[in-house]
């Protein structure tokens, strides 16, 4: 309690972009993908909050993953990842649904008399995924599948991939018995209802990014970090500040020491790039990102120790400036934040 480094989470910016989401994915189910600790965020929170707005699919990678979220009860509460070996006890209980992505998982899953599942398909991705090959293999005759699923590679793009992979996915569940189809993420979710099919499964558009252009204005940001300043000080003309010496004072300048720093996901993509924000005045980074702090200028500001600063993490922004993708700013906020509410 008390850290001098929070991450301000908006719960209602969280479930108007999954309702938002919801209405573009048209007459589909719109689900929550919340692996990673529901990128970064909490994902404890995030399918607390999504489950009473009327989530009904979560999505997770692995049964560590799921187990420490049985306690909530989630509905539909999916591990992409599917079965290995080490899995099975976890899986058999009940916690969560498998994906299983492959002849060997199916195997296992069948031997195992694991009842419903779900399947991944790989149509181009060459990610995880069962293939045409293992289709007319029978490796998933006989199978009480729910969800038949794919995933695209360059839905973040205009790229013939896309439709190809649309095509192949209709065409590879031909003649396989699953209740329903899912193939979109985020950004594919802004596609169209082409690619909708019964289940979304956005994740990256939930917490605030923006993927493609048409989801600009229509998801807003979700996590706010803010940094306590420790130490403000005046660095005279000549002066340098941080590690190797890379910002030099052009003038007098004042300097606030904020504790954060790469070591909770505040890249040091930001050094001289990222800025802070006070009464809707940019605060620039000076010099390197440092493990626990970074120093941001406070000239003709009466910020002072022990004042809170939010960092800009405007996503699109943020990422620009950083050089890292929407997806590692925010699954890469680390432990030491207090994450509020
Ligand atoms: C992570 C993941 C998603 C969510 O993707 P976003 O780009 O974050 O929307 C959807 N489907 C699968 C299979 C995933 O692994």
């Amino acid at each position: 309690m008390d850290a001098p480094l929070r991450l301000r989470r908006d719960p209602n910016a969280l479930v108007a972009n999954w309702r938002a989401l919801a209405r573009m994915s048209g007459g589909a189910d719109c689900g929550a993908a919340i692996k990673a600790d529901g990128y970064g965020l909490g994902a404890a929170w995030v399918a607390t909050m999504l489950a009473a707005a009327g989530a009904r699919t979560f999505f997770v990678a692995t049964w560590a993953e799921a187990a420490a979220l049985a306690p909530l009860g989630l509905p539909g509460l999916t591990v992409l990842h599917g079965v290995r070996d080490e899995d099975l006890p976890l899986a058999l209980s009940g916690v969560a649904t498998p994906v299983l992505n492959t002849g060997r998982q199916a195997a296992r899953w069948k031997a195992a008399g694991g009842g419903a599942c779900h399947v991944m398909l790989d149509t181009g991705i060459n990610r995880l995924g069962l293939g045409a090959p293992d289709l007319a293999r029978g490796a998933i005759d006989g199978l009480a599948i729910d969800v038949l699923m794919s995933h695209l590679a360059s839905a973040d793009e205009d790229s013939p991939l896309n439709s190809d992979q649309r095509g192949r996915f209709v065409a590879m569940a031909e003649g396989v018995a699953a209740k329903r189809m899912s193939l979109a993420n985020s950004a594919a979710v802004a596609l169209g209802p082409d690619y909708a099919f019964d289940l979304t499964r956005p994740g990256l558009a939930l917490y605030g990014g923006v993927p493609r252009a048409e989801l600009a204005g229509v998801v807003a940001q979700v996590a706010f970090p803010q940094a306590q300043v420790l130490q403000r000080r005046r660095v005279l003309a000549g002066e340098t500040v941080g590690y190797n010496a890379t910002w030099l004072a052009p003038a007098d300048t004042d300097v606030a020491i904020l504790n954060i720093g790469y070591a909770d996901g505040y890249w040091r993509g930001f050094s001289g790039r990222g800025r802070a924000l006070h009464d809707g005045a940019a605060l620039p980074v000076l010099g390197r990102v440092s493990m626990d702090l970074t120093a941001v200028d406070v000239t003709g500001t009466s910020i002072a120790e022990g004042d809170w600063l939010d960092i800009d993490y405007d996503l699109p922004r943020a990422s620009a400036a950083s050089g890292m993708s929407q997806y590692e700013l925010l699954t890469g906020l680390g432990g030491r934040f207090e994450r509020t509410p």
